[in-house]
């Protein structure tokens, strides 16, 4: 059982907790928090240890009556691994900490590529990441765009890319961010910085890929407009490289699913935990072939589809098994992903 740290308990951390709990080869050595809170006091009731972030803040817990086991400085050192899943910008800050402890340590995809040895997803760069010691698990957006394109490249050749990207304005516990009543071009500049974030995990697309992103008033789901030119290819080819890919699942309008609503409606009706959607959803009435050229829609649960990743993130640094779709296998039958609609 390998040791897992989560530094940051909030919207990927606890996510992240709960599903290496779940795996039978890795255990949570501990999880922290920075303040007193809910979720700190639910985090204890779960059975995890937990620990103060920042070791000056470590009496407000005690002045609440929180236990807490120390400080991330009592556990780092006995952790194989650290998940660092706090907001953007401090796991770059936290990486000369876990340089300076000798622990290898993930970052999330809020971090900027240059930071870390390598970008991981699970079906493009496990291989590359075997073994490292200072990884990205890239963005909800990058890793649902890299989903998608290994199907349509499981079945052809992809020449050039465009994708167009609808983001939620926040997440749901978030009160701090919006827009309530407005749609964002962000960035308004073009491209994004999503398709370099897809050339993070597969280079060979450098060059081919081009995003625009605007953010609209809804906490649910991304939704993603895919548009591939191909070397050549069918509708029925592209089904079938959806059907084979792991976390990707088709859904269909007919069936009842209009929106990201609808989606969301049906991982509380099949009792996903916080109602997560690991997988991918791609519209099946959207997929049409057109000269060569793929389109799709698809939807995005940003607040879950990064989660199995850092499992198979963990496996391939710490060597656990040098076989990608093994890991996704065990990741996947743990937290009951693979989930299949309309067959
Ligand atoms: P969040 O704000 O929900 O959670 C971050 C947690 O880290 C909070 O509990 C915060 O109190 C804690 N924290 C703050 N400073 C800390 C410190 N110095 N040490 C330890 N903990 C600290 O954020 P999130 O949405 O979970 O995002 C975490 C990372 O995951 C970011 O890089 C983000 O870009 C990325 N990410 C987020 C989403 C998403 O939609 N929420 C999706 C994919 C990736």
């Amino acid at each position: 059982m390998v040791k897992v740290l989560i530094n940051g308990y909030g919207s990927i951390g606890k996510r992240v907790a709960d599903a290496v709990a779940k795996q039978r080869d890795m255990e949570v050595l501990g999880v922290t928090k920075t303040k007193p809170d809910f979720e700190a006091r639910l985090a204890i009731e779960k059975g995890y240890k937990l620990y103060a972030a920042i070791p000056e803040r470590l009496s407000l817990f005690e002045e609440r009556g929180i236990e807490v086991e120390g400080t991330i400085l009592d556990v780092i050192e006995e952790a194989d691994i650290v998940v660092d899943c706090t907001p953007s910008g401090v796991g770059r800050e936290n990486l000369k900490m876990y340089k300076q402890y000798k622990v290898k340590a993930i970052l999330q995809g809020g971090e900027k590529a240059q930071y870390v040895e390598d970008n991981f997803n699970a079906l493009w760069s496990y291989e590359r990441c075997y073994g490292k010691n200072y990884v990205r698990v890239v963005s909800c957006n990058t890793t649902g765009l890299c989903r998608t394109l290994y199907a349509i490249d499981s079945v052809t050749d992809i020449v050039k890319v465009r994708a167009v990207l609808v983001r939620r304005g926040a997440d749901p516990h978030d009160i701090k961010r919006g827009p309530i009543n407005a749609i964002v071009p962000n960035p308004p500049t073009l491209p994004s910085h999503h398709g370099p974030d897809v050339v993070s995990v597969i280079p060979e697309l450098e060059g081919k890929i081009f995003t625009s992103a605007v953010v609209v008033p809804t906490t649910l789901m991304h939704m993603h407009t895919v548009m591939v030119e191909t070397t050549g290819t069918t509708r029925d080819d592209i089904i079938e490289g959806i059907e084979r890919t792991p976390r990707v699942f088709s859904i269909s309008a007919e069936e009842g699913f209009h929106s990201t609503a609808a989606i969301v409606e049906f991982a509380r009706d099949i009792g996903r935990m916080r109602y997560d959607i690991y997988e991918i959803a791609v519209w099946e009435e959207s997929i049409n072939v057109v000269d060569n050229e793929v389109f799709l829609m698809q939807a995005i649960h940003q607040e879950s589809d990064v989660v199995p990743e850092n499992i198979d993130c963990i496996r391939a640094m710490l060597e656990i098994t040098d076989d990608n779709m093994k890991s996704i296998e065990m990741t996947d039958k743990a937290l009951g992903i693979g989930l299949k609609i309309n067959t």
